[in-house]
C-alpha cells in the first residue's frame, strides 16, 4: 500500500442527527477509532451539529468534514454554507458532488469543480463524489459517465499538490442495499487511476479513490481488498457505530 493511500473511512449522516443526537454518535466513533492502526476515519455530520460533533472529537483522531460548500467565500447567499466557516467549525474536509446534491439540487459537474476547488482554495480535502446511474450502467455508459465526470475536475485538483479523495459511488447502489461486487467496483477504480495517472503519475499515488454504496460490515473486507479500493464512503452503516466500527476495522486489512 503507498503510503499517502492510508485507508480512509468517511461516514456521511446526510440529514441524520442534529446537534444533540449526533454528539452520542460521534462519542461512539472516537471510542472505536483508539482501537484502530493504519486507517484514518472522517465524519460528516449536518451543518448544525457541526460545532457540537468537532467538540467531541477533539483530541482524537477523527476528522470532521461539511457535506457540501458553496463555491463563493462569502455572499449574498441565502441558506448556503462556504469553505472559511466550515474551517471556522474545525472541518479539514468536505464532501462534494454527493449523487444526492447532483440529482435533488441541480449540481452538474462544473458546479461540482468548482466546488472542489474552492475547498481547496481553503484547505479543505475534497472527497469529490462521482458515479452513474443504473440506466448509465445498463446502457454500458459507466465509464464514459465516470470519466467526465471526473475529467470536469481533473485540472483542478492536478494544479494542486493536496491529496484529494474520489469517491466512487454507483447511483443504484446508494442506500438501496445493492452493491456493486468487488470486481465491478475494482474496474471502475482502476480505470478512475489511469486517468489520474494519464495527467500525472504523482496525482494517481497521491489520491485515495473510496468506494461508496451500501458498504456494510459484512460486505466491507471484500471491497476494501480490491487493490485500488482505498476506503469508503458510508451512508446507512455510519449511524452506527457498531457497524461503522467494523467497517473501519475492515480497513485495518489493507
Ligand atoms: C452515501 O451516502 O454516500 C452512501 C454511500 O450511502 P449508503 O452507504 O447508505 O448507500
Amino acid at each position: 500500500m503507498n503510503p499517502s493511500r492510508t485507508p480512509l473511512i468517511a461516514g456521511n449522516w446526510k440529514m441524520f442527527h442534529g446537534g444533540q443526537s449526533s454528539v452520542p454518535l460521534a462519542a461512539g466513533v472516537v471510542e472505536f477509532a483508539k482501537e484502530l492502526t493504519n486507517v484514518e476515519v472522517v465524519v460528516a455530520p449536518p451543518f448544525t451539529a457541526l460545532a457540537a460533533v468537532a467538540a467531541e472529537l477533539h483530541g482524537s483522531p477523527v476528522g470532521l468534514a461539511g457535506q457540501n460548500l458553496h463555491p463563493k467565500p462569502e455572499g449574498a447567499y441565502t441558506g448556503e454554507i462556504s469553505g472559511p466557516f466550515l474551517r471556522e467549525c474545525g472541518c479539514a474536509w468536505v464532501i462534494v458532488g454527493h449523487s444526492e446534491r447532483r440529482q435533488y439540487f441541480g449540481e452538474t459537474d462544473a458546479v461540482v469543480a468548482d466546488k472542489v476547488s474552492a475547498a481547496l482554495a481553503n484547505g479543505l480535502i475534497p472527497i469529490a463524489c462521482v458515479g452513474e446511474t443504473l440506466a448509465q450502467r445498463e446502457a454500458g455508459e459507466t465509464l464514459r459517465v465516470v470519466k467526465a465526470q471526473v475529467e470536469a475536475f481533473l485540472d483542478v485538483i492536478a494544479q494542486s499538490s493536496e491529496a484529494v479523495a474520489i469517491a466512487y459511488e454507483p447511483v443504484w447502489a446508494i442506500g438501496t442495499g445493492k452493491t456493486a461486487g468487488p470486481a465491478e467496483a475494482e474496474e471502475v477504480h482502476a480505470a478512475i487511476r489511469t486517468w489520474l495517472a494519464n495527467k500525472a503519475q504523482s496525482l494517481a499515488d497521491r489520491t485515495r479513490i473510496l468506494y461508496g454504496g451500501s458498504v456494510k460490515a459484512d460486505n466491507a473486507a471484500a471491497l476494501l481488498a480490491c487493490p485500488n479500493v482505498d476506503g469508503a464512503l458510508v451512508g446507512g452503516a455510519s449511524l452506527d457505530p457498531g457497524s461503522f466500527g467494523a467497517i473501519a476495522r475492515a480497513a485495518q486489512a489493507k
